[in-house]
């Protein structure tokens, strides 16, 4: 029987690129989009035009009702969730100077409480059949931190204490979890971007020499949800065109 993949915000960049290898791979892929996200139907329209016969439920993944909701309809209608990619986030930078309290809940909610509501409803049935990977999205600037960035760069480097610390609860019920930490990758997330700090202050930085690929961080993913990636937990795994190296 197919594994059952859950991607949140499959319908962004990354997430999209992710949701594609997966069921290339043969999982059965579910995705969440934002309650409100008018565009989610097209997508669906676009991606099945492409040969993709997604599912994708509405859910507010900063929200812990709604992730709890969210998670027992997959349930009932696809499936148990086999692999979770906590993948949704958000962006609202500013100095710490400027930075107010609701662009400081905003960004702890959707990329880091998010892990706990998506993880809590999925992780005792993955012990309980002894199977299961949980891939966190972090960034590279959870990693180094980044101007302007005090509310991503706290919320994804506490995705990565809550990956090692789980990783250990889990570790010998046949559950993985890890982190990835990308680095700048060409998505909307990315472009949006003014072009001039792209070339003159990002693009520089990587001794690469260019932006990353979805496709890459995506195959990076497959590799974790696979079985071959059975011995690797906890990990926090680079990808970032050298940017940053530990
Ligand atoms: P996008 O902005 O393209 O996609 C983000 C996705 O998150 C969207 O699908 C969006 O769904 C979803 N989302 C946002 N808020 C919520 C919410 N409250 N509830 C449910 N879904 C939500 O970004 P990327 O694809 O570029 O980024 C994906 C992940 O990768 C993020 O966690 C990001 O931080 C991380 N990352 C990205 C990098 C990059 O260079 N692009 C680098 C490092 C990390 P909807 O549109 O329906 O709101």
């Amino acid at each position: 029987m197919a594994r059952v993949a859950l991607v949140t915000g499959g319908m962004g960049g990354l997430g999209e690129a992710v949701c594609i290898k997966l069921a290339a791979l043969g999982y059965k892929v579910v995705t969440t989009y934002s309650p409100g996200n008018k565009k989610a139907e097209s997508w669906l329209g676009q991606m099945k035009e492409q040969g993709f016969d997604f599912r994708a439920y509405p859910c507010d993944v900063s929200d812990y009702d709604s992730a709890q909701a969210c998670v027992r309809q997959v349930e009932q209608e696809v499936g148990p969730v086999d692999v979770l990619v906590n993948n949704a986030g958000i962006t609202r930078d500013m100095t710490f100077k400027k930075m107010d309290k609701p662009n400081w809940d905003a960004v702890m909610k959707t990329n880091l409480d998010s892990v706990f509501n998506m993880t809590k409803p999925v992780c005792d049935g993955m012990v309980e059949r002894g199977w299961g990977r949980i891939i966190n999205i972090s960034s590279v600037n959870g990693q180094k931190g980044a101007f302007g960035q005090t509310n991503y760069s706290a919320a994804k480097a506490g995705m990565h204490g809550f990956t090692k610390a789980l990783a250990y609860e889990v570790a010998r019920k046949g559950v993985t979890v890890n982190t990835i930490s990308p680095g700048y990758i060409g998505t909307k997330m990315v472009m949006d971007i003014p072009s001039e700090v792209l070339e003159t202050k990002i693009i520089p930085q990587i001794p690469m020499g260019r932006l990353g690929k979805p496709e890459e961080v995506a195959g990076l993913v497959a590799y974790l949800s696979s079985e071959e990636a059975a011995f690797v937990t906890g990990a926090n795994i680079a990808i970032n065109g050298g940017q940053h190296m530990q």
